[in-house]
């Protein structure tokens, strides 16, 4: 990238440039930087550090400052790049003007008449160190920092040892040094690039270069794709949270392209828009600010088809094949999913598939299968549109349209499923912030149709252990902001079956207002995510745990499982109490007290009295029992 650049610049020196141009660099005279500042026929003014050369430039005592940004062997200079950061963050104005690529052949020099078998020890700066890391550990010398290459000459030239320093050769001349060893770079053909940076004037402006400000670095993904720039971490500090150095992007592009929130974009390349510089917002306010905000919160929202009923306390569980293979099979796994409490029946007949000779779905053929398993086991069914042109079509059939992560923000598709008449169930795009993810539902309420569920399926971060991450904060985060569903998909986003009810479990604790899962009854023959489907009898078990509402369509055999589960529940809960209740008597004894306490007992009866209303008999029982199992456990003599 930087190489593309550098080969764009024009090669000639300025024709305005004043005859004696200063250029400030780090370090002493016959440091790189000295090349790169004399490179354009400035006149090089050296410094002790980095800060002193952005202190002269911001105090127009040079005209011009060339800093290292990236090295061939070892890439970002951080120790340029940091103190370049935090001087622009803090409000110095800088434009840069070209780039300059020195070559950068590090010379290992020492007194004349050191043999370099004595050479114990080299000095130089720490970037120079780092480029030659693997040399000086093969030759057994121990690396030591101090601040300039140039510098370490001269230090070992008033030096008695034998150690030795990593410069060019034109320092180590000048220092009355022996070269040793030419180039101990770890590559050959070394380099490192310089940009000249001068105060404010965009119309020098030629490199663009700009810092993201971010706190977080998962805001950042994928922009260095997305607009072709490079992308440095730096490590930032408290005052200036995590940054990084971005090359060869273009300031709006990036500023269009990073999340609305939390990246904030300051320019040097280009005139940044004067936005680009305030700020980032504090706290929740959703992003999409100049819309009606059809989203924005109010009382929940309940999504209603038939049987199936989400959001405002009603909680709703989709269920079925990733795709719609066959007649024969969207009718098996649905009566499964029915029998289980399912409330609604999914099934993809337009596949958005990563590979384009992966199975693609069975189109519209396959919808009249699932709208037959449908109607058969009496459930709503939910399917995915791609196109625009399959809106309608699809949308006489299905009663939920689903819109896919990946086309969250395809906003011709968004406007189309909003004016089909039916509900909508938006995923979140993998790579969409939760204010994306509101804009998107904001197009299809815009458009007509008021019966959105937002669905959380996981987003890409750097982990690979799941085919996402599941981003249950940020469903959490945008609970306040709006009175959609929340669905969540953790089939999607764990691509792993052992995973699915463990993401499942977490986000009904969470909150989320509904389900929904892949199901297929023989998943090693699943034409799509077939890692990810949960067999009929593990959902089964999902949808136990999560206690959904005995279904009227339920089997006996279902129901008696059912019962099982919940008997095996209660005799545990039942252990669980008196193993509490011996621990509260042994306590009691210990300090003395009564072990029986009429109070508590009533108390106790009172909890049972509220729970089972109507019922004060059982309750009463029940607690007899209780007590009595209790008291001897205890050995109470009464
Ligand atoms: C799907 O539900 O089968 C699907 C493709 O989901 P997503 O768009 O979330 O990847
Ligand atoms: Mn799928």
């Amino acid at each position: 990238m930087l190489r593309e650049i550098a080969d764009r610049q024009p090669e000639e020196t300025d024709a305005d440039a004043p005859a004696d141009l200063k250029v400030g660099y780090q370090g002493e005279p016959g440091a790189f930087g000295e090349v790169a500042a004399a490179a354009h026929g400035g006149v090089p003014v050296p410094f002790a550090s980095f800060e002193k050369v952005l202190e002269a430039l911001g105090q127009g005592a040079i005209d011009e400052a060339v800093f290292p940004l990236e090295n061939a062997v070892v890439g970002g200079i951080t120790e340029a790049l940091e103190p370049l950061a935090a001087a622009v963050l803090r409000g110095l104005d800088l434009v840069a003007t070209r780039l300059t690529s020195v070559p950068v052949r590090l010379a290992l020099s020492a007194k004349q008449g050191t043999p370099l078998a004595d050479v114990r020890r080299a000095w130089s700066h720490p970037a120079a160190l780092r480029q030659c890391t693997q040399r000086l550990a093969g030759m057994g010398i121990e690396p030591v920092v101090c601040y300039d290459t140039a510098g370490a000459a001269k230090i070992i030239a008033a030096d008695a040892s034998t150690d030795a320093a990593i410069c060019s050769r034109h320092a180590a001349e000048k220092s009355g040094l022996d070269v040793l060893i030419e180039d101990v770079s770890d590559r050959d053909q070394n380099n490192t690039r310089f940009v000249h940076l001068r105060q404010a004037d965009h119309a020098r402006a030629r490199v663009p270069l700009a810092f993201l400000r971010t706190s977080s670095m998962t805001a950042t993904n994928r922009l260095d794709v997305l607009t072709g720039a490079t992308l440095l971490p730096l490590a930032g500090t408290p005052e200036h949270p995590v940054r990084m150095w971005v090359l060869g992007a273009d300031a709006a592009r990036l500023q269009a392209l990073a999340p609305a929130r939390d990246v904030q974009v300051v320019s040097l390349g280009q005139p940044a828009p004067h936005a680009s510089r305030l700020p980032p917002k504090e706290g929740t306010a959703p992003a999409v600010k100049s819309l009606p905000h059809a989203t924005a919160r109010r009382a929940a929202t309940v999504v209603e088809v038939g049987p199936f009923k989400v959001g405002g306390g009603h909680r709703a569980m989709i269920a079925g094949p990733c795709s719609v293979e066959s007649p024969e099979q969207v009718m098996r796994i649905a009566k499964e999913v029915a029998a289980c409490g399912a409330t609604a029946l999914r099934g993809g007949v337009f596949k958005p598939r990563t590979n384009p000779y992966a199975f693609q779905g069975y189109g519209y053929e396959a919808l009249e299968w699932l709208a037959a398993a449908g109607r058969e086991v009496k459930l709503p069914i939910v399917t995915e549109v791609m196109a625009v042109d399959q809106v309608q079509q699809v949308a006489q059939k299905a009663d939920v349209l689903q819109i896919g992560a990946r086309n969250m923000q395809n906003f011709d598709l968004l406007r189309a499923v909003g004016r089909a008449g039916r509900p909508v169930l938006l995923k979140r795009g993998a790579g969409a912030t939760t204010d994306e993810w509101l804009g998107a539902a904001e197009y299809v309420m815009a458009s007509g149709e008021a019966r959105v569920m937002l669905c959380e399926r996981g987003i890409r971060t750097f982990e690979t252990s799941t085919r996402n991450t599941l981003d249950l904060g940020g469903m959490l985060a945008v609970r306040p902001l709006t009175h959609l569903p929340l669905v969540v998909d953790p089939s999607h986003a764990a691509g792993r079956a052992d995973l699915v009810e463990g993401l499942a479990r977490a986000a009904w604790s969470a909150g989320a207002d509904g389900l929904i899962v892949e199901v297929h009854d023989d998943p090693a023959r699943a034409l799509s995510d077939n890692e990810q489907a949960l067999v009929p009898a593990r959902f089964a078990e999902l949808a136990r745990a999560l206690a959904l509402d005995p279904n009227a369509h339920l089997p006996l055999a279902q129901l008696r499982a059912w019962v099982d589960a919940i008997d095996h529940d209660l005799a545990e809960l039942v252990k669980r109490r008196l193993d509490v209740a011996r621990v509260i008597g042994d306590s009691k004894r210990q300090t003395g007290r009564a072990v029986l306490d009429p109070k508590r007992e009533a108390a106790v009866r009172r909890t049972y009295y509220e729970a089972l209303p109507g019922s004060k008999q059982l309750a009463d029982k029940l607690v007899d029992l209780l007590i009595e199992a209790a008291r001897a456990q205890q050995s109470i003599e009464e």
